[in-house]
């Protein structure tokens, strides 16, 4: 019988002795086994620091961000593979691309955060802070890599985006992970991982594996470390409240079971595309992994008037589902993940049948196709009905994860969402609804109990991609009984991992740590005017003020007539009694415009390729006829950017793609009298010598 490995310290181990055995879900067969028995947890934590931190710290978000890349691509290849084993954990196809496919995604949507994050090891994060009316002391927020090591505790049901997701995050924040997927699914991840290690895409330390038990782990970590757990509430507060992680002040990102809601708006009728959209969600929620989603609906709130028959609609649904072998392709609905998890299902809908009665379904038997209903974890999907949801807490306390969901009444949108707070903070809600109204009281009134909500109607229902996907880009998690823990979420997740510190000085001072220009730095002398200099070429501050030029009421009007922008202010005939201003003004777009005309010097052709845009732009003080504009020019951020992938047979082609860079401006606009009439951020595209 196969062994699962432990990859640690650089070598696969197999743990000592006989391990947990691991069961075939489907056929309930056992075909491997799983320990970490004998392990020092220790060392592996220190190799993690030793050697993957201190490889990954050096490498910049933008090498990062196209490592995770590299590793998307990689495992791309190599999935049919991971869909194999899946099916051995009871998954469907679709069950199978949620974890696989979907785990990949997440690399793939982390690699892409690059092109918002600076090529080097560190950011910048938020907008500088003026602290001195002389302009000499200011302050600013570094982001830098934390000295530690990831310790992911993961729960069965997703074995590869549970680790995929929070990997993606980590690495890109450029610190290295030790992955402990609960140990019932492990041989799925363990497969995932052969792959990335045999792949040598990361650097050595980057990643570990641990399949079984997490051992006493958690005695040897400490504050530049982070450990984030996914798994039942129960074990997360026993880990959460684990004296090292108190006693050294280590993050602790906690993902808990959570009973997730639906809402049917109360003007959504039978015969509105509405009433469908609700009965698909509700049906898909139930029976996609069997139920077992962290953010599976568990409880189904509709206006008491309707819920007869949305309760016989939805039973009608899920009675068309096809349970059994995941490997054949009629079947809808696989099994749970084994057979402790059936037993755990049961005694939890035993605990609902106290205030609830099973409307659809049977805990006792399921017909099944291709399988063994016994010797297989499968489990009939069940609709309940809890007629007095205010009278109990119990359908608002108790998770079944599997496939099981409670209908339960309400009499009016207040009611609906005080039902939906019962559950004392959710990972995710979703209410239908074609009423903007009843939306917006919804989504306002039980916001703070979630972490995630969704409006679904008629215009976003095909595209949606549903109340039951965490997706990369938004936050997942939620307040309370979820955890209270936030990951993912773009840009957001990454700050989980980098040390946020506060750091004040000089403008100069700050320039030459963030190699971001701050105003009122000192600047360089470029030598030659910024445009003729190759992105190579460029440093941070080259800098350049430019000659004055004056500003006529006939520009003024020449602007308006060929812009057509004629707003009263800029037009020598409005009476200027009662507006801001004294006299006709220039349009603030004429004098970004003349200021360009002032840093821009050349008529030949340089190293700039293109304008890219603004970032930010502001107009601080009124531009009147007679007043001379002049300009401070400085070179602020620059970011390679990676040349599209071209074909070696092919010669490079200019013009098709070019080695080439983001360089942003820092312009500064004043007038006669020295004072600040403009100021923003524009962006330019910039030719390198050398292609990267
Ligand atoms: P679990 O029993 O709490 O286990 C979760 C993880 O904790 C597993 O890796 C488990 O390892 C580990 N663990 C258990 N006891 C431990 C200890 N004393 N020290 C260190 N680690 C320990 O949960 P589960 O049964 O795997 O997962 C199902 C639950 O997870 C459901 O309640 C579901 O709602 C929740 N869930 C939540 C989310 C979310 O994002 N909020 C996502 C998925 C699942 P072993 O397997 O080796 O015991």
């Amino acid at each position: 019988m196969q062994k699962l490995g432990n990859y640690i310290t650089g070598n696969w181990i197999e743990g000592d002795g006989d391990g947990q055995l691991l069961y075939n879900a489907v056929t309930g067969k056992e075909f491997a086994s799983a320990t970490t028995k004998g392990l020092d947890f220790e060392s592996v934590l220190d190799y993690a620091r030793k050697k993957g931190n201190t490889a990954l710290r050096k490498m910049t978000f933008q090498e990062r961000g196209r490592m995770l890349r590299a590793l998307a691509l990689h495992l791309m290849q190599h999935k049919e593979k991971f869909y194999t084993i899946s099916y051995l954990s009871g998954a469907t196809k679709i069950d199978s691309w949620i974890d696989i496919e979907g785990g990949i995604g997440n690399l793939f949507s982390n690699a892409s955060l690059r092109r918002k994050l600076p090529d080097e090891p560190f950011c910048l994060d938020g907008d500088p802070i003026a602290l001195s009316k002389g302009n000499t002391f200011m302050g600013h927020h570094i982001l830098v890599p934390k000295e530690g090591v990831a310790v992911h505790i993961n729960a069965y049901n997703f074995p590869v985006w549970g680790m995929l997701e929070k990997i993606a995050v980590n690495l890109l924040a450029g610190i290295p992970a030790v992955v402990k997927p609960a140990t019932v699914t492990s041989y799925l991840t363990e497969a995932v991982v052969k792959e990335i290690i045999a792949s040598k895409i990361l650097p050595e330390g980057a990643l570990q594996l641990l399949c079984g038990s997490a051992g006493n782990i958690l005695d040897f970590v400490n504050s530049q470390d982070v450990v984030t757990f996914t798994g039942s509430a129960y074990t997360g507060l026993k880990l959460k409240s684990h004296p090292t992680i108190l006693g050294e002040a280590v993050p602790f990102n906690m993902e808990a079971d959570s009973l997730n809601c639906i809402v049917l708006g109360a003007d959504v009728e039978p015969g509105m595309p509405e009433w469908d959209i609700f009965i698909k969600e509700v049906k898909k929620e139930i029976t996609v992994k069997a139920g077992q989603k962290c953010t599976a609906v568990r409880r189904i709130f509709v206006p008491g008037n309707k819920i007869e028959e949305m309760s016989r609609a939805i039973a009608n649904e899920l009675g068309k589902t096809v349970i059994g072998n995941p490997l054949n392709e009629k079947v809808r609905m696989g099994s749970l993940a084994g057979q402790d998890q059936r037993n755990e299902v049961r005694s939890q809908v035993q605990k609902l049948l106290a205030s609830s009665q099973i409307i659809y379904g049977s805990l006792d038997s399921v017909a099944v196709l291709d399988a063994d209903e016994k010797e297989g974890a499968f489990i009939s999907p069940m609709l309940l009905l809890n007629e007095n949801p205010f009278a109990t807490e119990t359908s608002h306390d108790v998770e079944a994860f599997g496939p099981v969901s409670t209908i339960m009444p309400y009499k009016n949108m207040d009611e609906a969402i005080e039902l939906s707070k019962k559950g004392k903070g959710s990972l995710c809600s979703t209410i239908v609804t074609a009423d903007p109204k009843i939306a917006k009281q919804y989504v306002l009134g039980a916001a703070t109990h979630h972490g995630r909500i969704l409006v679904l109607n008629e215009d976003c229902a095909k595209e949606s991609t549903g109340h039951g996907s965490p997706l990369p880009l938004l936050v997942h998690g939620g307040p309370g009984r979820a955890g209270g823990g936030e990951e993912m979420g773009g840009l957001r997740g990454i700050r989980h991992y980098l040390q946020r510190t506060a750091i004040q000085g000089s403008p100069t001072m700050i320039t030459a740590i963030s190699n971001v220009y701050q105003a009122h730095a000192k600047g360089n002398d470029p030598g030659v005017h910024p445009f003729k200099k190759y992105f190579e070429e460029l440093h941070i501050g080259d800098q350049i003020i430019t000659e004055k030029r004056l500003i006529t009421s006939e520009d003024i009007d020449k602007f308006a007539a060929l812009s057509g922008d004629n707003f009263y202010a800029h037009l020598t005939a409005t009476d200027f009694a009662g507006t801001m201003f004294e006299q006709q003004v220039a349009h603030g777009y004429f004098i970004m415009s003349a200021a360009a005309g002032l840093f821009v010097d050349s008529y030949e052709k340089n190293p700039v390729l293109l304008n890219y845009g603004i970032d930010e732009l502001r107009f601080t003080k009124p531009v009147y006829p007679g007043s001379s504009i002049y300009i401070r020019f400085s070179c602020k951020e620059k970011t390679a950017q990676e040349m599209k992938e071209q074909n070696p047979e092919v010669p490079f082609v200019k013009g098709q793609d070019i080695p080439k860079g983001i360089v942003k401006w820092f312009v500064e606009i004043f007038d006669e009298t020295s004072e600040a009439v403009g100021v923003g951020t524009i962006l330019t595209m910039v030719e390198m010598k050398n292609k990267i």
